[in-house]
Order: structure tokens, then C-alpha cells, then sequence
């Protein structure tokens, strides 16, 4: 089965680097055309650059998804620039290398929360009224398997991802009925900067990250990317609500 999409318009924050640079190829390789978004100008355009090098339509948009006016004016240009928005990868996200609990500070845990679950919450509140206009939508976050269970020394980190799912899961059922499926995806340790700046110096660290997956392997960021389209595409059409683990078989021991 090959994946069809009846829309025409994605959007991707987090999209300068890594999972959203991947999600936002692997849209316009479908054809879509896709805003990109993030706070790193430089890296977003590379995105569309390579969007369009290889043929797509994008455009960058600079916003931070912890500021409301940034967000909503995010949707404005989205909307200027296309005329409408059928899929939502909301992907923009932070992880700050924390001790046990008890060690965090308050900075820690309010630039973690601002990011990770306020800039969700903004970006579905400012989506979902589109969507609901246009007839309908698919929305997918980026949770983590932190937010399935416990991961010590990232209890905020953690706690956030919890977050994500639980704002998933709320607005799938309140949308339901109108059109606009939500779903999460929920990635292990993936190739990215975050991972680097998070192992790459200590390669124990790397070798332990790699031995957590059954597969023996760390996941790529077109491994999420194929995950992601899979929810936003025609087939998924009964699927919502759903937190969806692409782990190498993390959750599973
Ligand atoms: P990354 O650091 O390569 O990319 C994250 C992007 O988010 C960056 O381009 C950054 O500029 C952007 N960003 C940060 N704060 C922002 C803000 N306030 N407004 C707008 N953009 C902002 O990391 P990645 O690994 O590609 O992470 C993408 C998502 O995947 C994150 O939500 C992360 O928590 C999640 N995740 C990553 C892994 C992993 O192993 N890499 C595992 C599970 C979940």
C-alpha cells in the first residue's frame, strides 16, 4: 500500500534540524507543500533549500512556539502562503541534561515545560480552528518514550513528553466527531543533534544508548519521518488518539 494524501499543506516546527528537517522532506517528497518553522533561521532555510533543490514547494517561518503572537502569526503566514492546513507536525522541542529529581532547578523545569508542552498546546490551539474550517485535519506531536515511562535523570524531560500525550489524547477526542485526528509519536534514542550533544562525548554513553533498543541500534530521523506521514496520511483515517512508540523495540522488554 503506497500513502495517499487528500490534503495539500503541511506545516513542521522544529524543522531547521533533525526528526522536522527529515518529516519536512518526506512531506514534499509526497508533494505536499510545507511551511518549515523554527527558532534557527539559518537551518530552516537549508530545509527549504533542500526542498526545493529536490523539487518541492516550501517556505520558512521563523517563530517560537512559546510565544503566543508568534504562533498565531505562524498560522497567518501558513494560511497567506497556501491558502489553508491539512497536517500539523508539532516537533519543536528541548531536552536540558538533568540530575536526579531532586537536582533540577526552576529555570530547568520552566524551559522545559515552555517548549515542550506550552509550544504544543499553542501551536493545536491555533491550528485546530483552521482545520475545523477547512472540514478537517491531522495534527501529530512529538512525544517520546519518556513520555511512555520512566526515564531517570530526565524526570522533567519525562514529565513533559507525558504532557504531550495527555494534550493528544484530550484534543483527539474533543475533534473527533469534526475531522481532525491527533496522534503522537513517541521516538527512542534517535541520530540527531540532541542525541549528539547528549552522548557524543562520553562513547560508552553512545554504546549503552545503542544496547537499550532490541534492534541493538540507535533509529534514524527518516524512521520517524516515514511514522509521521504514516499517521497524517488518508490510510490512518481511524486512527487518533493514539501515542505511537518507533523504538527499535525500547518499550516492549
Ligand atoms: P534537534 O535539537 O535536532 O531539533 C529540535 C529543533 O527544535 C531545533 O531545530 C530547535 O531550534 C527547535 N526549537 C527549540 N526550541 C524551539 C522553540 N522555542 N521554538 C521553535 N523551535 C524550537 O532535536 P530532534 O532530536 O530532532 O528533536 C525533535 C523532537 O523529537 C523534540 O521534540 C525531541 O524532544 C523529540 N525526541 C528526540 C529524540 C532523540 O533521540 N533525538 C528522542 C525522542 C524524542
Amino acid at each position: 500500500m503506497s500513502m495517499t494524501f487528500s490534503g495539500q499543506v503541511a506545516l513542521v516546527t522544529g524543522g531547521s534540524a533533525g526528526i522536522g528537517r527529515a518529516t519536512a522532506l518526506a512531506f514534499a517528497a509526497e508533494g505536499l507543500k510545507v511551511v518549515v518553522s523554527d527558532l534557527d533561521g539559518e537551518g530552516g532555510e537549508t530545509t527549504v533549500r533542500l526542498i526545493r533543490e529536490a523539487g518541492g514547494e516550501a517556505t520558512f517561518v521563523r517563530c517560537d512556539v512559546t510565544r503566543e503572537a508568534e504562533v498565531k502569526a505562524l498560522l497567518e503566514r501558513t494560511v497567506s502562503a497556501y491558502g489553508r492546513l491539512d497536517y500539523a507536525f508539532n516537533n519543536a522541542g528541548i531536552e536540558i541534561e538533568q540530575g536526579k529529581l531532586a537536582d533540577g532547578s526552576e529555570a530547568e523545569f520552566d524551559a522545559i515545560m515552555g517548549v515542550n508542552v506550552k509550544g504544543v498546546w499553542l501551536c493545536m490551539k491555533h491550528q485546530i480552528p483552521l482545520m475545523l474550517a477547512q472540514g478537517g485535519g491531522a495534527i501529530v506531536n512529538t512525544a517520546s518514550v519518556a513520555g511512555l515511562g520512566a526515564a531517570p535523570k530526565m524526570s522533567i524531560y519525562s514529565a513533559s513528553k507525558h504532557a504531550v500525550i495527555g494534550l493528544t489524547k484530550s484534543a483527539a477526542v474533543e475533534y473527533a466527531r469534526k475531522k481532525v485526528r491527533v496522534n503522537a509519536v513517541c521516538p527512542a534514542v534517535i541520530d540527531t543533534d540532541m542525541f549528539r550533544r547528549a552522548y557524543e562525548a562520553d562513547p560508552k554513553k553512545a554504546e549503552f544508548a545503542a544496547a537499550m533498543h532490541p534492534v541493538g541500534r540507535i533509529g534514524r530521523v527518516e524512521e520517524i519521518a516515514s511514522a509521521v506521514l504514516y499517521l497524517c496520511c488518508d490510510g490512518a483515517g481511524f486512527t487518533t488518539g493514539h501515542a505511537l512508540a518507533v523504538d527499535g523495540g525500547a518499550t516492549a522488554i
